[in-house]
């Protein structure tokens, strides 16, 4: 018998499925279009800034080993895979190497996919993308212009983040903690004119529409729920005194207004301007907005709340009595409409400021029953409670007065009932190299212009000083810069801003069904045939980003007519992190390990049978290169046990119901039911490992053929090479489209045996038992009996006893 040589198998099973295209899944043909048997499942796009390490591998292990159980189901499946290779991730990857992106882009994309095919992933690379190639970011240009067309892309001029080391902007979504998600670096404010999607017109959509995501884990959904932050409220109108101005306020609180003791702008705020204008807080207010205008939104946020005084008043429209108008930078232009009213006696951060500055403090919001209020410290007050020092409106409940009050402004003029969302609108140009030319022109007489369709796609120029340095770098590209207006003929300039990678990978799922359509992105048909996506699979790190922006995606292409789903992920899995030495891998941390040298030690199997048996998939989990050890053993323990069947002769399918035939009915039960039902797919490694283990103890058993054929079939989507290997050995071929096994429901049903179960010595029922029942289980069981709970009802239990897969006794008193 020959020993287990990984090596040597592995390079045989990926050569056989290259040439047998055993993963590549033709699409259907017309008359198979409305047959709707098909599988879609597919990770998230990696980034080529680096080659796979193990918490990548984990992550497309996930998809590899769903798509194999679901192709030996008799599906169609469709598993392709690209390269996200434009964009900030690749192009700082090529910085820190010192190479050029554009070289440094396929380099990095061939070694990952040389890594993907010695992992032996089952991957139709027929239908690989890359998004920096010109053929699928010409279709990422002609996106954009009909989201612009539509009004959903648009330019203006706005505050905006900042990364001072990426030399870019970014989007709210790639700021965290005040802090650029791609490199840490603390964020900074700018006003400059940008390209934004907008996403907000779609806010109502992504909330509701989240009913059709039944199979996304609740986490995600109440991650973009509070990002988009929908809230009902009120727009209440303040008049400046002695002028025409009328400002604007939102608040999910009108039925505070009456306690309304002061006002705050913005310092971004036009009217800030115009109020001090001449004034003695002319000169305080300015510099304050300057160095508002220095800080982020994070440390605006975090910081004391301060504010200088514009002398200047509104008049509070509940109690007609004016009040102060500040400016403070706690408040900010982009959210609501520049400008709050402060209720200091229920707002925590309104509180703080009128205490710090002297401002009355008026309770309109009260405890029913009058009860006392604790004094000096600030108290939330929750909208069960009852209005007081609010005119007319004193004595109602907080909820019905918010709807009276907002009656009472609407009559007059002074307010209505509205919706406000903590969702903008989606920044998505960069001043950076590596990205999409957004495909638009700048004509002095016609304005913006659109490049028509059939110059798609503008080509991002050849520039070699490509590091980024605050102004885009295709500036300086001057030949490519000028061109001429579409429209007039006249000279005019191109836009010299790239895409956010977030626009490149809001749409790849798509064009993975028509990979190679050459008159649009894709076609309708087939998107409308594989999508939604069956099984979708990534990190939650991308729950308000991708998961958001490619939601957004499909709608507006729903509503353009190109698709025909509002939905693109019908089911997600987030998976958990891997750790090494008790960090998350990561390379920036320094502790990422390769698959590659592990590979060539062990074998692919190994690796990949390590990285699911380590922990629910679901969880983060530990690296440990002793735990990879104990599955190679297990790898050789299948490997000499299947050996010693496949030696013998083929055995008669055998009727005897022995223990292992028992046992492998139930593991390919379990093992079915963990991975399609549960997802489950790390116990599935150890229901096999039990399997082989009664397989090694009962050799001669007449079911242990049966039992070394089901290890086999069942580790398969496991270890894809050694189970190729090994049922070629047992005499059959091309275990990849086999049918899954089928647990025989008679042989699942476990042994019972009949328990008595007496009372005081006398016999009062009879109770059919599984063999393997612990003893308390059986005492329980016994105990429910409804004849035994009918003689207990007044009686108290004193003990029981037990004679093993007999009797139970029950003494009562
Ligand atoms: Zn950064
Ligand atoms: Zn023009």
């Amino acid at each position: 018998m020959d020993r287990y040589d990984p090596q040597a198998i592995e390079r045989k099973w990926q050569d056989v499925w290259a040439r047998e295209r055993a993963f590549n899944v033709p699409n259907p043909g017309p008359d198979q279009l409305a047959r709707r048997e098909k599988t879609y499942v597919l990770e998230m796009l990696p980034y080529p800034s680096g080659e796979l390490h193990m918490g990548h591998v984990r992550n497309y292990m996930l998809g590899d080993v769903v798509s194999h159980f679901r192709r030996r189901h008799g599906e169609r499946v469709m598993r392709p895979m690209g390269f996200d290779s434009f964009g900030l991730p690749a192009e700082n990857a090529a910085i820190k190497e010192g190479v050029h992106p554009r070289d440094s882009a396929p380099r990095n994309i061939v070694a990952i996919r040389t890594q993907m095919q010695r992992l032996g992933w089952a991957i139709d690379w027929d239908r690989v993308l890359a998004t920096h190639q010109p053929e699928y970011y010409r279709w990422t240009q002609w996106l954009f212009l009909r989201f612009f067309e539509r009004g959903l892309a648009y330019r203006r001029e706005a505050p905006v983040n900042w990364c001072p080391n990426d030399q870019t902007v970014l989007a709210n979504e790639q700021v965290v903690d005040g802090r650029c998600d791609r490199c840490g670096a603390e964020v900074e404010a700018r006003n400059l004119e940008q390209w934004f999607f907008r996403i907000t017109a779609y806010a109502d959509a992504l909330l509701d529409e989240m009913q059709l995501l039944e199979h996304w884990p609740e986490r995600v959904l109440t991650m973009q729920r509070n990002w988009i932050g929908r809230s009902e409220g009120a727009e209440i109108i303040f008049a400046v005194e002695g002028g025409a101005a009328r400002i604007p306020v939102f608040t999910t609180r009108p039925d505070t207004i009456f306690g309304a003791t002061f006002f705050v702008l913005a310092p971004e705020h036009p009217l800030v301007e115009e109020l001090v204008r001449g004034t003695e807080h002319e000169a305080e207010v300015r510099s304050y907005a300057r160095r508002a205008a220095g800080r982020s939104t994070a440390e605006r946020e975090a910081k004391e709340k301060d504010g200088v005084v514009t002398g200047g008043h509104v008049i509070n429209p509940a109690t007609g009595e004016p009040i102060p108008i500040w400016v403070a930078d706690y408040v900010l232009m982009e959210y609501g409409t520049g400008a709050i009213m402060g209720v200091p006696a229920h707002d925590e951060r309104d509180h703080a400021f009128a205490e710090r500055y002297g401002i009355p403090i008026v309770q309109v919001v009260a405890p029913a029953e009058g009860q006392a209020e604790p004094d000096g410290a600030f108290v939330a007050h929750t909208e069960t409670e009852v209005l007081v020092n609010s005119g007319p409106f004193s004595g109602l409940a907080a909820p019905e007065g918010k709807l009276k009050i907002v009656e009472w402004l609407e009559e007059r003029g002074l307010g209505h009932a509205t919706i406000g969302y903590r969702l903008r609108d989606w920044l998505l140009s960069r001043q950076r190299y590596w990205g999409a030319p957004i495909p638009v022109v700048y004509c002095d007489s016609c304005g913006i212009v659109p490049v028509p369709d059939d110059q798609l796609p503008v080509l991002l120029p050849e520039v070699d000083e490509y590091l980024p340095k605050g102004r885009s770098p295709l500036a300086t590209a001057e030949d490519w810069v000028q061109t001429e207006c579409p429209r007039c003929r006249e000279p005019a300039r191109r836009e010299t801003d790239t895409m956010d990678t977030f626009v490149d990978s809001s749409w790849y799922f798509l064009r993975y069904c028509d990979p190679h359509n050459e008159s649009a992105p894709f076609s309708r048909e087939l998107v409308d045939y594989w999508l939604p996506i069956d099984q979708y699979i990534g990190g939650i790190e991308h729950a308000i980003l991708h998961l958001l922006y490619a939601r957004f995606f499909v709608k507006v292409m729903n509503d353009l007519g190109l698709v025909g789903f509002r939905e693109p992920f019908a089911r997600l899995f987030t998976q958990g992190m891997l750790y090494y030495h008790g960090a998350k891998m990561s390379k920036s941390k320094g502790n990422a390990i390769s698959p590659d040298k592990y590979i060539e030690r062990y074998g692919a199997d190994a690796v990949r049978v390590y990285l699911l048996f380590i922990g629910p998939v679901d969880q983060d989990a530990e690296w440990q290169d002793s735990g990879l050890e104990g599955i190679v053993r297990f790898l050789h323990r299948l490997w000499r046990a299947v050996m010693e069947q496949a030696g013998k002769e083929e055995g008669q399918p055998t009727e005897a119901s022995t223990p292992l035939l028992r046992k492998s009915h139930a593991t390919i039960d379990k093992v079915t039911d963990d991975i399609g039902r549960r997802f489950a797919l790390n116990t599935p490694v150890a229901a096999v490992m039990e399997l082989v283990n009664e397989l090694v103890k009962n050799p001669d058993d007449p079911a242990a053929r049966f039992a070394a054929e089901t290890a086999v079939s069942l580790i398969h989507p496991y270890a894809p090479h050694v189970a190729e290997e090994l049922w070629e050995r047992l005499g059959h071929s091309r275990l990849w489209e086999a049918p899954w096994p089928q647990a025989d429901p008679a042989l699942l049903r476990r042994q019972t045996f009949e328990l008595v179960v007496q009372v005081n010595g006398k016999v009062r029922d009879r109770l059919e038992l599984p063999v393997d029942l612990p003893e308390d289980e059986v005492v329980e069981q016994a105990l429910a009996s409804p004849r035994v709970q009918a003689l207990l009802d007044g009686g108290e239990l004193r003990r029981t006893v037990v004679v093993p897969q007999k009797l139970v006794n029950v003494v009562i008193s």
